[in-house]
């Protein structure tokens, strides 16, 4: 069982999408957060 290509593994993990604002979330290392930085920052205030 090799992965033949790297890339195309992490294209098939899913991605995480803000319920907020429906953006879509990049992989950081805060990831257990739901909702993006800018809706993040939001609720901060
Ligand atoms: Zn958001």
């Amino acid at each position: 069982m090799a992965i033949e290509n790297p890339v195309q593994f992490f294209k098939n993990l899913p991605k995480k999408k803000c319920p907020e604002c429906g953006q879509t979330i990049q992989e950081q290392a805060e990831s257990y957060f739901m909702e993006c930085e800018h809706c993040l920052s939001k609720k901060a205030e």
